[in-house]
């Protein structure tokens, strides 16, 4: 007996994509188990609870194509938690944005945390003007937005603000003196960060008689990056022609534009005046006092930034001149004894800045225990530095004094209570104080109740919707056009020779080779999408869900026009192949992604609840051990150990032998609990309870487990179609090759 013969590299192509699958499966369970690690301790340290504006994933849409992970600048806030993207370090997210723009399905929405626990929030209109104080205008990091493209929008907006206002008050001439021959500004601006100097900008792009007051010096907080500092932001347009158009940019090239800036427009900028405070006058404009000077101004922009003025130690010694508050450049710091004191990004940046310097010894002291909401690369650093001993760290320690050549360090609980340290310089990077007194004093209200409402996103669907609108609309089409023809496609190959229609429906004539150059073209488009999602090619007109959508109607407008082509009727050739795989191809893209955007929501339910369980576990653990000494921990170990058995298996043969052993595990479980609480004389009740609470877990743990199976074998199908996709590439070619090489496209019949 003959084998058919494609049956030899069908089988391979079988047996090879089995194998990739079942690799795939492997490496995706265990990277599940450590995105859950990872997700469970930022839980454990508040890290996974975001700050402010964070990505939230509509799970009906996500693919799990991973491409919001790799586009977010900071890292560690997204991972793929069930084949689908999840909050995992919600804290580390700024707003960048660069998820949602880069999700191919429209599943990521920048969306607000709850703001009813944030008491330092501003309550502002959407012209960045304070609810209750017009003519009170905030912008950039002191509204609680951490991004230069916001400050900047925010700075330019406040201009506009001041300007509708100075407008609205009627006031032609810029500079009015009032009586005792003081001017009165239309804008006085506070701070000359990104903010204060685009709000500047546009100040003076608009004509008004303004002027910016700094306490520093221009740049605000990109003057205080490191030196090294890499800035992420994206193409932002300042007035007056400034323009960011990079992606990534030096400190020092951010800094010489804002210097230019300044310069080529001759901005008012008066550096060294600390803003005390703003007072509103009776005809409703506003007295802005600094230690030197006070100004009249009818508009007030506060572009204080957050970091205010930054928090002292108040310990004996402080006064010394080595203490900073700040580190910018650390090549200036060599062969010294350094302490920096801070457990947050800018002290370890600073400490890890110190010690790749030649000859320093650097010393990290943090009164807590532990590390909590460092951005991911800044931990691995910090952890790379400590094994090779270029920092030590001193945990749970505050700074006793300062001394000209040592400082003593204080350990709690410590048998030798004070630490000396050598020491040639403090960096003091504990954060600053917040200007929330200045702003309440100007009657900015920080009431949460009167900040923008934002409802919830809502789940929008898997979102094929339109695409298969599109392919019903050109499958009707075809079929009426089928039917139109009957006669000609229902005949047999040599019928069709004679039918009159022969010379215009036939593959290589008329309609039919029309379509078939359509189809082509329409392939060749629906690559292009491939070309856009890579992020190496610099093509990025329109955004990735668009794309998407053209990917989907034109694959399967391919596969109609491929089959107006052949004529209906596809034969053991190269074109019949092509037809058969961009059906297959068709069929694993838009059906793949809706079996795989569905089955995994369903998981993340599950795990949800399993969550649920282990926390109530953890709760109740407490309360029987109370009662029960020894009892509820016991309880708790046997069902933490209980879920982890019934969950995790290893291998496809695991999996079986895991479900068939889970029950009599389960019975086990229950019946060693029982016998134990027994014997330590629990009563009734509360045994009964830890009981119900091992069946529900148990339950919850083997339905997770098997819906992770399922979305394992369904995360396959990307893999699939990609295959199918490159099958389909080449068999097309080879097919036009063919038809050119041997078939009679510019011939007679
Ligand atoms: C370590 C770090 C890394 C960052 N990385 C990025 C990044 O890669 N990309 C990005 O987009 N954003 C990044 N940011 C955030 C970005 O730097 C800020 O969002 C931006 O600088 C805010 O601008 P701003 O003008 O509102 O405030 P600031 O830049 O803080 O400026 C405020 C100004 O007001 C002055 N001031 C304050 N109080 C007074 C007073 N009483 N009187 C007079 N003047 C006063 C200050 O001296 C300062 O010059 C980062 C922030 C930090 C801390």
């Amino acid at each position: 007996m003959s084998l058919p013969p494609l049956a030899i590299p069908a089988t391979g192509f079988f047996a090879l994509l089995a194998i990739a699958t079942w690799l795939l499966w492997r490496s995706s369970r265990s990277a599940l188990r450590s995105g859950l690690e990872a997700r469970k301790l930022a839980k454990e340290t508040g890290s996974h609870h975001a700050r402010l504006e964070h990505p939230w994933v509509d799970l009906s849409r996500c693919i799990g194509c991973a491409s919001c992970i790799r586009a977010c600048p900071e890292q560690g806030v997204l991972d793929l938690l069930h084949g689908q993207a999840a909050v995992v370090h919600g804290s580390r997210c700024i707003g960048h944005g660069e998820c949602a723009a880069n999700c191919p399905v429209g599943a990521i929405a920048l969306t607000m945390a709850d703001r009813k626990d944030r008491e330092d929030l501003p309550a502002l209109l959407p012209e960045m003007e304070a609810i209750g104080s017009p003519g009170l205008f905030l912008a950039g990091e002191v509204t609680g937005y951490a991004l230069i493209r916001t400050a900047v929008d925010h700075g330019t907006r406040s201009a506009r603000g001041a300007f509708t206002r100075k407008q609205q008050a009627n006031l032609r001439s810029p500079v009015i003196p009032n009586g005792e021959g003081e001017q009165l500004l239309d804008l006085c601006i506070i701070g000359a960060g990104p903010a204060g100097l685009a709000c500047s900008l546009e100040a003076k792009r608009l004509g008004l008689n303004f002027i910016t007051l700094e306490q520093d010096r221009i740049g605000g907080t990109i003057a205080r990056y490191p030196r090294q500092k890499l800035i992420n932001t994206h193409e932002i347009t300042l007035p007056l022609g400034g323009k960011i158009e990079g992606r990534t940019y030096q400190k020092s090239e951010l800094m010489e534009l804002w210097t230019k800036l300044c310069f080529d427009h001759q901005l008012p900028i008066q550096e060294g005046f600390v803003l005390e405070s703003v007072q509103k006058d009776q005809d409703e404009s506003f007295t802005v006092k600094t230690e030197a000077k006070a100004f009249r101004t009818r508009s007030v922009c506060l572009a204080l930034g957050r970091r205010g003025i930054p928090n002292k130690l108040n310990v004996p010694g402080e006064d010394l001149l080595k203490v900073n508050y700040s580190l910018i450049d650390a090549h200036a710091y060599q062969n010294g004894n350094f302490l920096v004191v801070g457990g947050g990004d800018s002290a370890i940046e600073a400490a890890l800045g110190l010690a790749e310097q030649t000859g320093n010894q650097v010393h990290l002291s943090y009164r807590r225990s532990a590390f909590f909401r460092l951005r991911a690369r800044n931990h691995l650093l910090l952890q790379e530095a400590l094994r090779e001993k270029r920092i030590q760290v001193h945990l749970e320690t505050t700074v006793h004094s300062i001394e000209l050549d040592r400082v003593l360090l204080k350990r709690e609980g410590k048998p030798t209570p004070l630490l000396a340290i050598p020491n040639d310089q403090v960096f003091v990077l504990i954060g600053g104080s917040p200007p929330m007194p200045i702003l309440k004093e100007a009657g900015v209200s920080f009431d949460p109740a009167l900040g923008p409402n934002q409802d919830p996103p809502a789940e929008r669907g898997v979102g094929l919707l339109l695409p298969f609108l599109v392919a019903t609309l050109a499958v009707g089409i075809l079929l009426i056009w089928g039917l139109w023809n009957a006669d000609y496609y229902q005949a047999n190959a040599l019928d069709r020779l004679s039918n009159e229609n022969d010379n215009w429906l036939r593959p290589a004539k008329g309609v039919g080779l029309f379509a078939g150059i359509a189809a082509a073209f329409l392939i060749c488009t629906n690559l292009l999408y491939l070309v856009r999602r890579s992020r190496s090619v610099p093509l990025k007109t329109g955004s990735l869900s668009k794309w998407m959508s053209a990917h989907i109607s034109t694959g399967m407008l391919a596969l109609v026009l491929a089959i107006l082509h052949s004529g209906f009727s596809w034969d053991n050739n190269l074109g019949g192949h092509a037809i058969i795989g961009l059906a297959f191809l068709v069929g694993t893209g838009a059906l793949g992604r809706y079996f795989y955007s569905f089955v995994p929501r369903v998981a993340n339910g599950r795990e949800q609840a399993l969550e649920e369980a282990l926390m109530n576990l953890h709760t109740n653990a407490k309360s029987w051990a109370s009662v029960h000494r020894g009892f509820g921990e016991t309880a708790r170990r046997e069902i933490a150990e209980l879920i982890d058995r019934t969950r995790w298996h290893h291998g496809a043969v695991g999996s079986i032998v895991g479900l068939i052993k889970s029950q009599r595990d389960l019975r086990l479980t229950t019946r060693r609990l029982a016998s134990e609480g027994r014997r330590q004389k629990v009563d009734a009740t509360s045994l009964s309870q830890v009981l119900q609470v091992a069946k529900r877990a148990h339950r919850d743990a083997l339905v997770a487990g098997h819906f992770e199976d399922i979305r394992s074998l369904l995360a396959s199908w990307r893999y699939l179609h990609r295959w199918a996709g490159l099958l389909v590439v080449l068999l097309l070619a080879a097919h036009i090759w063919y038809a050119y090489r041997y078939g009679n496209l510019g011939g007679s019949s």
